[in-house]
């Protein structure tokens, strides 16, 4: 057994732990959760738990539904809300197949494959998650129109506001979790909420997203409300992002950082953000994942005014440009560490795992083969014409779903990076929403036409 095996089995113990959750993450991204006794950690650790995988979403074909998941003891932590003794931890797992070899299934082994492919060309990948999310007042029912928390507005601090008490409360359990976070304020609709966490590996991002995502519909729900990641739950209101910002590193030397260069961006940097522009659009059914996420990443001036909330829209790049979809922010002097680009179309309904790893893919893409970065755009991208935008070279983001998923099934980037197993899950399941969605006579429909038609 090693250290950190060790350490759990002796935490158990001394904190009176009785429940350990094991924590996985479907094709979907959604999160699931085995318990154990501790009695049974040992050969956890040894040879994993088995499940029944046909159960889980986009894991097994009935017929090999056997699999096993094996707990990541550096992923141990105690849940917080379960704190008073006996106490509850969770550990993330790996899946695996009934052979012991890793599961193509699993989107955690997904980025693990991405990483792998980063490092053998001597990279680490960094990311630092922005997530929005919107607090409602109560669990909204089945269609009906949601009811935001508070009616604050923007970095607002109002005494007896909403957001704040929660925010206090939800970073505090966050931290005890070992996830450390950076900035939070109100967002700009009215029960919309920021948090951002500290940049780490991507696999502990990914994680700490998952944990995040939890952790913050549990808060609400001691506070009797409901916390929702849905991408665009308002027509009149902006989006929720998960703005990302990506660094590769040698070693501890951050590869995007060339000093003198313009923006202090180096070539692998420049190639890295040419390499996301030029395959955005078929990996945007990955980064953008639900019928949903286009009512977010549409349009120009046609958008209601403010509603948009500065979520991208076309294919371009930016310096400080909140327009773009891919920004290089600001460059503090001093801090060599901090070059880095910001990719603004990744929503809060994606799973981490695999947008990380299709992000990675584009960007290492770009540097493999040398792209050139093309000009920045300099103008508000959304306020331009289309003929204007036409003669940039400035391309729209899929339009929908089903744009999307056309161009990802013609894309080798993609089923490269998922995996068959994954690529064509996915495929399936998100054609079928598409599916679903176009044969459904909307509200709006019935609005509009049958009182003149
Ligand atoms: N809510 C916006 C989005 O959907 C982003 C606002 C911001 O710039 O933080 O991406
Ligand atoms: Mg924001
Ligand atoms: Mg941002």
């Amino acid at each position: 057994m090693d250290k950190q095996q060790e350490f759990v089995l002796r935490t158990l113990e001394e904190r009176d732990i009785r429940f350990v959750r094991l924590w996985f993450t479907d094709v979907l991204g959604f999160l699931k959760s085995v318990a154990v006794a501790p009695a049974e950690l040992e050969q956890a650790f040894d040879e994993g738990i088995g499940f029944d995988g046909s159960a889980i979403e986009g894991f097994a074909r009935v017929y090999e539904s056997d699999m096993i998941a094996k707990p990541d003891p550096s992923t141990f932590q105690i849940l917080p809300w379960r704190a008073e003794a006996p106490g509850t931890a969770r550990m993330f797992c790996d899946i695996l197949m009934p052979d012991g070899s890793p599961s193509f299934a699993d989107p955690r082994f997904v980025l693990k494959r991405a990483l792998n492919r980063a490092s053998d060309l001597g990279f680490t990948f960094y990311t630092h998650p922005e997530i929005e999310f919107y607090l409602l007042k109560h669990k909204p029912v089945d269609g009906t129109r949601p009811t935001p928390a508070d009616n604050s507005g923007y970095f607002d601090h109002t005494p007896q506001a909403i957001g704040m008490d929660f925010r206090r409360q939800a970073i505090t359990m966050l931290e005890s979790m070992g996830i450390s976070v950076e900035f939070s304020h109100h967002e700009g609709a009215p029960g919309q909420q920021e948090i951002d966490l500290r940049y780490a590996d991507a696999l502990s991002t990914a994680d700490n997203i998952m944990t995040f995502r939890l952790v913050m519909k549990q808060v609400a729900l001691e506070q009797g409300l409901q916390a929702t990641f849905m991408p665009k739950p308002f027509s009149e209101y902006p989006g929720s992002g998960m703005h990302s910002h990506l660094s590769l590193f040698e070693g501890d030397r951050n590869a995007f950082y060339e000093s003198g260069a313009e923006y202090q961006l180096s070539k692998v940097g420049r190639s890295f953000i040419a390499g996301l522009l030029r395959h955005a659009a078929e990996i945007s059914a990955v980064s953008n994942q639900w019928v949903n996420s286009y009512k977010r990443i549409w349009g120009g001036a046609a958008r209601t005014a403010g509603a948009g909330g500065e979520a991208p829209s076309y294919i371009c790049w930016g310096h400080n440009n909140r327009s773009a979809l891919v920004r290089v922010p600001m460059y503090k002097p001093g801090k060599t560490g901090s070059a880095r680009v910001e990719i603004r179309s990744l929503d809060s309904g994606a799973n981490p795992y695999l947008s990380y790893a299709v992000l990675l893919a584009a960007g290492l893409k770009g540097i493999e083969e040398g792209y050139e970065l093309p000009a920045g755009a300099e103008d508000d991208v959304w306020a331009l014409t289309d003929g204007e935008r036409r003669a940039l070279g400035i391309e729209p983001l899929p339009q929908n779903l089903g744009e999307a998923l056309d161009l990802m099934e013609r894309s080798d980037l993609v089923a490269e990076t998922l995996g068959e197993h994954v690529f064509d899950f996915f495929l399936r399941n998100k054609k079928q929403e598409w599916e679903e969605y176009r044969s459904e006579v909307t509200a709006f429909e019935l609005r509009k036409s049958l009182p003149v038609l």
